[in-house]
């Protein structure tokens, strides 16, 4: 869930709402702004490595960002 959220965020398919509530989340919250760095450059590596998405692993995400995303979500 938090990883398609994340993917949506990133290739900008969220609706304009969610997008500004998670940017302004990030924007207060360098947790989940580093998480998000981190799964980016995840994503960068597994471009390079792998042919399949389905290979590339990614480090556990905190629970900070897991509700940070249920927040956003939740009030669409
Ligand atoms: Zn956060």
């Amino acid at each position: 869930m938090v990883e398609e959220f994340l993917m949506a965020y990133l290739d900008r398919e969220l609706g304009l709402w969610t997008r500004l509530r998670f940017k302004f989340h990030l924007l207060i919250c360098s947790d989940c702004t580093n998480y998000l760095q981190e799964y980016k450059n995840t994503i960068a590596l597994g471009n390079r490595l792998f042919n399949s998405p389905d290979e590339i692993a990614v480090n556990k995400v905190p629970d900070e960002i897991l509700q940070a995303i249920i927040n956003v979500v939740k009030t669409d």
